[in-house]
């Protein structure tokens, strides 16, 4: 009894603080900000290090506690690849930061070039904000108006600074604790959500004062496609979680049959040559990382077992290019049937008749009649940029293509406008097109466990954490969450407001 007492009241030498700086109230721009001190020292570290895709103005302000700069920053753990958990890395570094950046190998490997990426979108975003500046003042200086001098815009860091980010990456693997400094211990698990994705375990503190905190990360469904599933964590004094489908469940269908009934139907349609066009495409917008390889994982099966006809497939997106390499790379990380297929010498990720589009002429290839039908998976998953604008600026005119969106499809994108809005023309690089494709969208390859299955996850916990808080989530479903976690396990739910500050 006496030892429980001593472990409820933390010890006076001992402080834990931690600061909720992104993605409270909305799904972007995860940081949390944490100080631990004990014997008069004091650690300060960061989980995840996010950029705010939402409200993208969040990055340049002073985004760190009042008094604490980069510099002061001990270390940084990232759970995954995702920008919006990773892509601020480049600029805490360009502000200073100079510690070590926790993460798994693979993230790293995948960091590689989304960090690339980020730098080059923030860039291009830059010059055309000076753009605009310089056209509006040649057209004041025209017609003699006084205008007001715009500062021009800098990007918030360039392809040129991501390189300095990664000689601080140290690699943790799943299921193995490391001490990162006294007092601070640090183990990942599996999360389910794309390749090296983990559940973040950190103890802080030693014996009876020790206290651990449990983040989800971003978790998967109960059975993702292609990844080992979600693992069990048993114990955490306190639980931050994911909450992105708080207040949504799956449909629970065979993910396979659904794809093979889209494709088949997508095929007979595409037969129909047009004598204009020729035949008909079948164009797949999919996420680059982690959708890209589960996509082209389920149209190999459904070739190579007769489900569908053998059709040629074109992957035409250069990071879900590399992507698709990274995830060769660690087939160790797939599931038993994935990692069986490349141990058996075979790519997964490779139908009978495919081709990876490397030159301009492989794409370029594609703009142009088809002789039979053909598939063409590319990115961005939600038609918001990338090459796949130009296949669907292509396609969509023509009755006999059809385009497959597979993910989660954001408010404003061409991909939200075509799934959910069902329009009778779309503007596509500034033309204006009839939308006479078949338009089709399939939920099942979505990377974010539900709350059904997020709480089956935390009924492995032994005994009840002291607090859960809740992030990463619109407002209706980090209440809606909230609700459910309450009434399904009796916990003390929290929803944090972005900068609120709570004592450990
Ligand atoms: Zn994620």
């Amino acid at each position: 009894m006496k030892r429980e007492r001593q472990k409820r009241s933390a010890s006076p030498s001992q402080r834990i603080k931690m600061h909720i700086l992104g993605s409270a109230g909305d799904v972007s721009g995860s940081l949390v900000y944490f100080e631990y001190s004990a014997n008069s020292k004091t650690i300060r570290f960061l989980l995840e290090c996010g950029l705010h895709q939402e409200h993208e103005e969040i990055n340049r302000q002073k985004r760190l506690p009042k008094g604490v700069e980069a510099k002061d920053i001990n270390f940084v753990i990232i759970s995954h690849a995702h920008i919006d958990h990773s892509g601020w890395l480049p600029a805490l570094v360009k502000d200073g930061f100079k510690g070590a950046v926790y993460t798994h190998p693979a993230t790293r490997d995948l960091l590689d070039f989304l960090l690339l990426d980020s730098g080059r979108l923030q860039e291009n975003a830059a010059e055309r904000v000076n753009k605009f500046i310089a056209r509006r003042q040649k057209k004041a200086a025209a017609t003699g108006k006084k205008s007001r001098r715009i500062p021009l815009s800098v990007p918030l860091y360039t392809p040129e600074d991501v390189p300095l980010c990664f000689p601080l990456f140290k690699q943790i693997n799943y299921n193995q604790l490391y001490t990162l400094a006294d007092g601070v211990q640090l183990r990942f698990t599996e999360a389910g959500h794309i390749l090296g994705a983990a559940v973040v375990s950190i103890t802080l503190g030693k014996g009876d004062d020790a206290r651990t905190i449990c983040f989800t990360g971003n978790v998967g469904r109960a059975n993702p496609p292609m990844l080992n599933k979600l693992a069990p964590v048993k114990h955490a004094d306190y639980v931050i979680s994911e909450s992105t489908y708080g207040n949504k469940l799956h449909q629970k269908r065979d993910r396979l049959t659904v794809l093979a009934e889209y494709l088949n139907k997508a095929y007979e349609r595409a037969m129909q040559k047009d004598k204009s066009t020729g035949h008909g495409v079948i164009v797949i917008p999919a996420f680059a990382v982690d959708r890209v390889q589960t996509i082209l994982r389920d149209v190999n099966t459904l070739i190579r077992t007769g489900r569908i006809p053998d059709m040629k497939v074109f992957l035409d997106s250069r990071m879900a290019i590399a992507a698709t390499d990274v995830y060769r790379k660690w087939s160790s990380l797939l599931n038993d049937e994935a990692r069986q297929t490349f141990e058996q010498g075979k790519d997964a990720f490779s139908p009978p008749r495919f081709l990876e589009c490397k030159t301009a002429a492989h794409t370029n290839a594609l703009y142009e009649n088809q002789s039979e039908p053909i598939i063409i998976v590319g990115s961005s998953g939600m038609a918001a940029g990338g090459k796949i604008l130009k296949h669907l600026e292509k396609r969509l005119v023509q009755k006999n293509s059809t385009v497959i969106f597979v993910g989660y499809q954001g408010t404003g994108a061409l991909g939200y406008t075509l799934v959910n809005e069902k329009p009778k023309t779309v503007r596509v690089h500034g033309n204006v097109l009839p939308v006479r494709a078949a338009i089709e969208y399939m939920s099942d390859y979505s990377g974010h466990a539900d709350y059904e299955e997020i709480i089956a996850w935390l009924r492995n916990f032994e005994s009840k954490p002291r607090k859960t808080f809740l992030v990463h989530g619109d407002g209706g479903a980090l209440e809606a969450f909230k609700g459910h976690i309450e009434k399904a396990l009796g916990w003390n739910v929290v929803v944090p407001q972005r900068r609120q500050c709570f004592e450990l």
